[in-house]
């Protein structure tokens, strides 16, 4: 079975102050049952790595499809490996929606994050008026084919299901509806990547430790990527433990 990983993505929250926050999370859950990642903003990339010394892994939340170049305000794949990261998150809805970022050029950053040796968190999901149209499972389908590269494996790449409408509003969608996604997914993988049964599936959006435990129940849900519950560790613990 895919390990399991409870990440934690602070988007663009945080200074250094908010690494207290890491030494409380690593108090609280001395020996964690799973993988855990804390994806900061990239100026905490190094201080955190420090603070976490190994005992949780450390991402960024972009980077470009270059190695290097000019490319203002770009950070690449190996400048994150360089400040500490061993992951990165691409393609999430909010670049997606904020910087147009489309499955191309997730594609193209994945490939990039590879190359470097970072594992690719791919992210996916419907936006509300798509579920409501009916087209999640074909959305979600043709996301997969397009943001995922060829060279992607269960070592070198997760995938993040985040129903757009889910994220941040307190909203998630039903026990059916995300096993129906998941189905989707794994069924998709299995049939592209050599190793598709074995690459780790995340759900996001709205994740609380009040719905942890029964999200993690879900057939194919090997953890979650949370959003706003990851920036403290008195809710990010309690989803860490029900993992
Ligand atoms: P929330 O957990 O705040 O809904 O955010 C989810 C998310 O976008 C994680 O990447």
């Amino acid at each position: 079975a895919p390990r399991k990983l409870a990440a934690g993505n602070w988007k663009m929250n945080g200074t250094l102050a908010a690494l207290a926050e890491i030494d409380r999370l690593l108090a609280d859950q001395p020996a964690p049952g799973c993988d855990v990642l804390v994806c900061p903003p990239a100026t905490l990339i190094h201080a955190l790595t420090a603070r976490a010394s190994g005992r949780i892994a450390v991402g960024g939340q972009d980077c470009h499809a270059n190695a290097s170049g000019a490319h203002t305000g770009d950070i690449s794949a190996a400048q994150l490996l360089d400040a500490g990261a061993s992951h990165v998150i691409l393609g999430h809805s909010e670049r997606r929606a904020d910087h147009g970022e489309t499955d191309a050029q997730v594609r193209a950053k994945a490939e990039a994050a590879h190359k470097a040796g970072l594992v690719a968190v791919i992210c996916v999901g419907e936006t509300e008026a798509q579920r409501d149209a009916g087209q999640t499972l074909d959305l979600i389908a043709s996301q997969l084919a397009g943001s995922i590269p060829e060279g992607a494996t269960a070592a070198n790449t997760v995938i993040a299901y985040e129903p757009v409408w889910a994220i941040g509003t307190g909203r998630t969608p039903t026990t059916d509806q995300i096993a129906e996604v998941y189905a989707l997914m794994r069924d998709r993988l299995s049939a592209r990547f050599a190793d598709g049964a074995e690459m780790a599936l995340l759900y996001g959006g709205s994740v609380k430790p009040g719905n942890a435990a029964e999200i993690f129940s879900i057939a194919h849900v090997n953890g979650a990527l949370v959003g706003g519950a990851s920036l403290k560790a008195s809710d990010f613990g309690p989803i860490v433990a029900a993992l």
